[in-house]
C-alpha cells in the first residue's frame, strides 16, 4: 500500500495532495509545482468531507430507485425524439468545472460532434468567460500566459477584484513568502477590504465598475509619460493609436475621471509610476470577470502590459485566477457554447479538422446557446431535453425564479450528481449518481497551464458512475460510434491525439499535449503533473513574442463600451426607524462572493462543522454607516429585493433587465456589522442555498451579462433594503 498523489477538488490553484495508505491521512503534495507542499484549510480538511452524508448511489426517476440500463435507454430515447422532432438545437448539456477533462471531452463531442448541437455550456460561463472573451481578442486564442512563480519574481502584485487569501490561499501564501523575502510590493482594487486587502501595501477602494475606467486612465497615463516598451509595442502589437485614441475622447480630463474613481491625482500618479518602475504581475478574479463590463476591463489590463512589454517575461503578465479545480480543463475541450475542442472556433476549416476526427459526426456552424439563453430557452419552451451535470444552477445562476421556471418548463431534465439534496436535482426527472472526489479518476488543468492527475483512492459504493462513463453509455445506446472507451486514460489520449492534428493545421496555436497521445495506461496512471505545451522548456507563454493571430502580434482592444466612473451616494441620514423603511433606490449595490471556507453551494463542505464555524448562517454584511443610517443592529432582519425603479443614480448605469422581469423574490437576513465594506455595498456570501436561505443570494441578482463574453454580472446588483 501506498501514498495516493491526487489533486484538491476545491480551486483553481490545484494543489496536489498526498494521501496516505488507509486512506485516513491527508498532506501536501511537495512534488506538485502548484503547490510545494503546501495547503490551505479546505485542503486539509478534503477527508472530513467524506463520505457525504446525503451520497445518491442508484439512479432515480421521479423520485424511485431505477437501474442503469432502463436509465440509459429512457435518455436514449427522449434525446434522440427531441432531436428528430425538434431539430439538434431542441436538446442540451450544462456542464460544470467539477467535471474532469475526460468527462468534459465525451460530453462535447456527443454534443457538438454527434447531436449537431453547440448547446454545450458549463459554469465556468459565470465565472471566467470573460477571461477567456479578453484572451481571445488580446492573445488570439485563450491563453494564461505566466505561471505561478511569476508571483514570486515579480515586484508588484496587483490583485484586482480578488480576494486571494480566501478563494486561492496557497498561491496568496507564496506570494506573503515573497514580500518577505524579497520585498514584494502588493496593491488590492477592491471594493471591499477583505482579507487580502487588509494585508496589501496599497488597497485601492473602487466601487463596482470601476476597474475599467482605473485601467484605461493607468494606460493613458503610461502612454502620455512616455512609459512605453517602443520596441515591443512595434514588433509584437497593432491597435495602440486607435486604442489611445478612443480613450483619450472618453476619459480627457485625468483629474476629473481620477477624483470620480476616489483617487487624487498623486494617488493615480503613484499607481502610474509602480507599473513603469517595476516587473509587474496583475491578477484578477470574480470581481472583475463578473460584471456587464468585464471583458473589457480584463482587455484594459491586459492592454497596459503589452504598452510596457510585460506579458512573457519572469515576474510579470496579467493573470487570470481561475475559480474552479478544472474550469481551465474545460476550455481546453471546448465545453464552452463559443467554443470548439482544441479552442477551435466555428469556422469551415477547424469544423472539417474535427469531422474528419471524428468519422460520422456532424458539426454545428456556429455557437450555441451560453448558460443564461440556454436556461431562458428552456424556460420559453425550446429546449425538450437537458442534461445537467456535477452543478447547481437553481442556485448559482442569476435570476432564481427564471431558473426555476425553466427546469420545470423542459420536458426532460436529467441531472447528475453525488447527492440528491440539490436545489436543480430536486426538479430533475431522471437523477444519475456520479463518483465524486475520492472515487473518480481523471486530469484537471489548473490556473497555470499545469495539467494533474486526479486519483482515485476510495471504491465507490452502489451504481456511482464516472460521468464519462455514463455519457458514453448514452452515446452507444443513440446508436453513435467511437464510444467505446475502455477507460479515462483511453479518453485522454484521443484529447492529446485530436491536439497533435491541430496543432499541425495550425501551427499559430498554443495549446499542445501531443507528445501524450501515445501515452501507455501505465504511464497515464504515473503521470506527473506537467504543464501544456507540453515539452516547452519556457513556462511562460509568449516568449518569443508571437500570439496566436496568423501575423503572430498581439491586440490593443478599446472597451466596446466606453468607461463610466460609478460613484454611489452616501446613503441619507435617517433619524427614526419606521416599521418598514426603504431607502432611495439607488443606493445599494449588492456583491456577493466566497466565504473562507465553504464550497459551492456547500455539497461537499456544508456538512463540515469545523469549515462551519467562519460563517454558520447567511448574513447580510452591511458598513457601519448603512447600519447607523438604517438604524439597525447587530441580528436585526433586514428583507432584501431586486430594485423595482430602473432610476439613474449618479453616475450609475442602469441595468436593461431593471426595466423588465424585476424578480419579486425577497431575501430575509439578519444584518451584520462589517468595517471592510464601503457605504452602499452590501455583501452576502454566495454559498447558502434554498436550503439554508429560501433560496440563494442569487435570486435577487438580475440575469444581465457582458455582452462579448455572455458571463452573468454578478457584482453591483442594485438593491432595496428593508429593515424589518
Ligand atoms: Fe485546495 Fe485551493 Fe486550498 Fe490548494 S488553495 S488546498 S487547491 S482549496
Amino acid at each position: 500500500m501506498r501514498e495516493v498523489n491526487t489533486t484538491c477538488a476545491y480551486c483553481g490553484v490545484g494543489c496536489g495532495v498526498s494521501i496516505a495508505p488507509d486512506g485516513k491521512g491527508v498532506h501536501g503534495d511537495a512534488s506538485h509545482s502548484a503547490n510545494l507542499g503546501r495547503l490551505c484549510q479546505k485542503g486539509e480538511r478534503l477527508l472530513d468531507t467524506l463520505p457525504l452524508p446525503s451520497a445518491m448511489r442508484y439512479p432515480r426517476l421521479h423520485g424511485k430507485t431505477t437501474d442503469w440500463d432502463s436509465a440509459i435507454a429512457l435518455m436514449a430515447e427522449r434525446f434522440s425524439a427531441a432531436i428528430r422532432d425538434h431539430g439538434p438545437g431542441s436538446v442540451a448539456l450544462y456542464l460544470s468545472g467539477q467535471l474532469l477533462t475526460e468527462d468534459y471531452f465525451v460530453a462535447n463531442k456527443l454534443a457538438k460532434g454527434f447531436w449537431g448541437t453547440a448547446n454545450v455550456d458549463t459554469n465556468s460561463r459565470l465565472c471566467m468567460s470573460a477571461a477567456v472573451s479578453a484572451h481571445q481578442r488580446a492573445f488570439g486564442e485563450d491563453l494564461v500566459p505566466g505561471c505561478y512563480q511569476d508571483f514570486e519574481q515579480a515586484e508588484l502584485v496587483v490583485l484586482v477584484g480578488s480576494n486571494a487569501a480566501w478563494t486561492h490561499p496557497v498561491l496568496f501564501q507564496r506570494l506573503l513568502r515573497a514580500r518577505e523575502s524579497r520585498g514584494t510590493k502588493i496593491v488590492v482594487i477592491d471594493p471591499r477590504k477583505t482579507a487580502t486587502a487588509a494585508q496589501a501595501d496599497w488597497h485601492i477602494s473602487l466601487s463596482p465598475g470601476g476597474d475599467l475606467a482605473l485601467f484605461s486612465l493607468l494606460l493613458l497615463e503610461l502612454s502620455r509619460q512616455g512609459a512605453v516598451d517602443p520596441a515591443y509595442v512595434e514588433a509584437h502589437t497593432q491597435g495602440l493609436d486607435a486604442t489611445l485614441a478612443s480613450l483619450d475622447a472618453a476619459l480627457a480630463d485625468t483629474g476629473a475621471a481620477a477624483r470620480a474613481l476616489g483617487l487624487s491625482l498623486p494617488e493615480l500618479q503613484k499607481l502610474v509610476d509602480l507599473y513603469r518602475s517595476n516587473k509587474v504581475v496583475t491578477a484578477f478574479c470574480q470581481g472583475v470577470n463578473q460584471q456587464v463590463s468585464g471583458t473589457d476591463t480584463i482587455n484594459a489590463i491586459i492592454n497596459c502590459h503589452l504598452l510596457l512589454g510585460q506579458i512573457g517575461k519572469p515576474g510579470c503578465g496579467p493573470f487570470s485566477l481561475t475559480g474552479q479545480p478544472n474550469a481551465m480543463g474545460g476550455r481546453e475541450v471546448g465545453a464552452l457554447a463559443t467554443q470548439l475542442a482544441c479552442h477551435l472556433s466555428f469556422g469551415d476549416a477547424e469544423r472539417q479538422l474535427l469531422h474528419g476526427f471524428w468519422p460520422g459526426s456532424q458539426l454545428p456552424d456556429a455557437p450555441g446557446l451560453t448558460a443564461t439563453e440556454l436556461f431562458q430557452a428552456m424556460a420559453d419552451g425550446k429546449i425538450k431535453a437537458v442534461w445537467i451535470m456535477a452543478t447547481n444552477p437553481m442556485v448559482s445562476l442569476p435570476d432564481r425564479e427564471l431558473v426555476q421556471r425553466a427546469l420545470q418548463t423542459c420536458p426532460f431534465v436529467v441531472v447528475s450528481d453525488i447527492t440528491p439534496d440539490t436545489d436543480t436535482a430536486q426538479l430533475a426527472d431522471l437523477l444519475l449518481p456520479a463518483l465524486g472526489w475520492s472515487e473518480k479518476s481523471g486530469t484537471v488543468t489548473n490556473s497555470e497551464r499545469t495539467i494533474s492527475r486526479q486519483r482515485a483512492f476510495r471504491a465507490p459504493k452502489g451504481e456511482a458512475r464516472a460521468d464519462w462513463q455514463a455519457v458514453c453509455a448514452l452515446a452507444q445506446a443513440m446508436g453513435y460510434g467511437g464510444f467505446d472507451y475502455p477507460s479515462a486514460a483511453a479518453i485522454f489520449r484521443e484529447h492529446a491525439a485530436l491536439s497533435s492534428v491541430v496543432k499541425g493545421a495550425f501551427p499559430e496555436k498554443h495549446f499542445d499535449i501531443s507528445p501524450l497521445a501515445t501515452l501507455s495506461d501505465e504511464a497515464y496512471e504515473a503521470m506527473a503533473p506537467l504543464r501544456w505545451p507540453v515539452g516547452a522548456q519556457e513556462p511562460r507563454l509568449f516568449a518569443d513574442g508571437r500570439f496566436a493571430f496568423k501575423d503572430g502580434r498581439a491586440r490593443f482592444v478599446p472597451p466596446a463600451v466606453m468607461p463610466s466612473i460609478p460613484s454611489i451616494k452616501a446613503a441619507p441620514a435617517i433619524n427614526e426607524r419606521p416599521a418598514r423603511l426603504t431607502l432611495e433606490p439607488g443606493n445599494f449595490q449588492l456583491n456577493s462572493g466566497r466565504s473562507r471556507d465553504q464550497w459551492h453551494t456547500r455539497s461537499r463542505t456544508g456538512h463540515v462543522a469545523a469549515l462551519c464555524r467562519q460563517e454558520w448562517e447567511p448574513q447580510l454584511y452591511l458598513a457601519p454607516k448603512d447600519m447607523q443610517a438604517l438604524a439597525l443592529k447587530e441580528g436585526d432582519l433586514v428583507a432584501l429585493a431586486m430594485q423595482e425603479q430602473a432610476e439613474q443614480a449618479d453616475g450609475v448605469a442602469v441595468k436593461p433587465s431593471e426595466l423588465k422581469n424585476v424578480s419579486k423574490a425577497e431575501l430575509f437576513l439578519p444584518v451584520k456589522k462589517d468595517d471592510s465594506l464601503k457605504p452602499g455595498h452590501p455583501f452576502v456570501s454566495m454559498h447558502w442555498t434554498g436550503q439554508e436561505l429560501g433560496s440563494g443570494v442569487n435570486a435577487v441578482v438580475a440575469a444581465e451579462v457582458d455582452p462579448i463574453s455572455r458571463q452573468p454580472a454578478f457584482k453591483g446588483q442594485k438593491v432595496r433594503l428593508s429593515p424589518l
